[in-house]
């Protein structure tokens, strides 16, 4: 079934209706897009997804647990876990540095005893922070404070501290927002390693990258779902 569920799923701020009857549904190792005009409701449908905010009605499951109206470290704790847009860094400390923090934080914060039998052993903890450099294409820039990154390499970074809690399921909100050309291009390649072996849900602006890097599409308007395709589907009916 899918590793994520959302019924009936609706918003109100007073009498504004955010998200009205959202259905969406993502299966296991799918790489979706949520795109929308200013105002369509994407960061509201997201924030409910990650249990930010609470929906006035219906139902989300996360691997079949209803994860309605849990907290955010609840869902982190399943293996949901969100990359801020503006992800908090230590500037004066090194890339690695922010790594080992990030680790060590979900580690102590959720108890997961199977990333604390991984930690624990000889040389865990620098393993899996040398997993996640690769990953995010920073192994080179491990040692430099966070202050000296470019930008492109501190969003880098944010993905990679999202990564510190080994998700199944991995929310971007604008993983390529403020990026040029030649890093978005890079990004949505490590991306795409990065979904291997987990779900991936993605929100942005720049429909081009987005169509890279995503299979499906939901496209959301005045709070409902306009549409679902693939990208090739959408493009050619906008
Ligand atoms: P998008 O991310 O697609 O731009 P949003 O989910 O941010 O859309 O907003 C959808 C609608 O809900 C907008 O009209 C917005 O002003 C409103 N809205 C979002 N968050 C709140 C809130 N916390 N309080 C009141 N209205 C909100
Ligand atoms: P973004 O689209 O990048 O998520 P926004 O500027 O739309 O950022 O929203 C910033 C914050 O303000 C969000 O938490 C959102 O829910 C909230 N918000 C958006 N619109 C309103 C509104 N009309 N009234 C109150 N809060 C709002």
């Amino acid at each position: 079934g899918p590793i994520l569920q959302a019924s009936g799923l609706t918003k109100r701020y007073g009498g504004l209706v955010a998200n009205s009857d959202i259905n969406f549904s993502v299966n296991p190792g799918e790489r979706r897009g949520i795109i929308g005009p200013n105002g369509a409701g994407k960061s509201t449908f997201f924030k409910m997804l990650t249990c930010e905010v609470v929906p006035t009605s219906g139902t989300i499951t996360f691997e079949g647990n209803d994860i309605t109206g849990k907290t955010v470290t609840d869902v982190c704790q399943l293996g949901l876990t969100k990359s801020y847009q503006v992800n908090q860094l230590f500037s004066r400390l090194t890339v690695r540095e922010n790594l080992i923090i990030a680790v060590l934080a979900e580690l102590r914060g959720k108890f997961r005893l199977d990333m604390f039998r991984r930690i624990d052993s000889v040389s865990g903890l620098t393993d899996q922070v040398n997993r996640t450099l690769a990953m995010v294409n920073l192994t080179e820039r491990a040692d430099v404070p966070v202050s000296e990154l470019a930008y492109g390499e501190k969003r880098r970074l944010e993905i990679g501290l999202a990564l510190a809690n080994s998700p199944s399921l991995l929310l971007l909100d604008e993983p390529l927002a403020g990026m040029s050309p030649q890093e978005r291009v890079e990004t949505v390649k490590l991306l795409k390693s990065i979904a291997k072996g987990r779900t991936l849900i993605v929100i942005d602006h720049d429909m081009d990258s987005l169509f890279e890097l995503v299979e499906k599409v939901t496209v959301l308007q005045e709070g409902r779902v306009l549409v679902e395709g693939t990208p090739e589907e959408i493009k050619s009916n906008p």
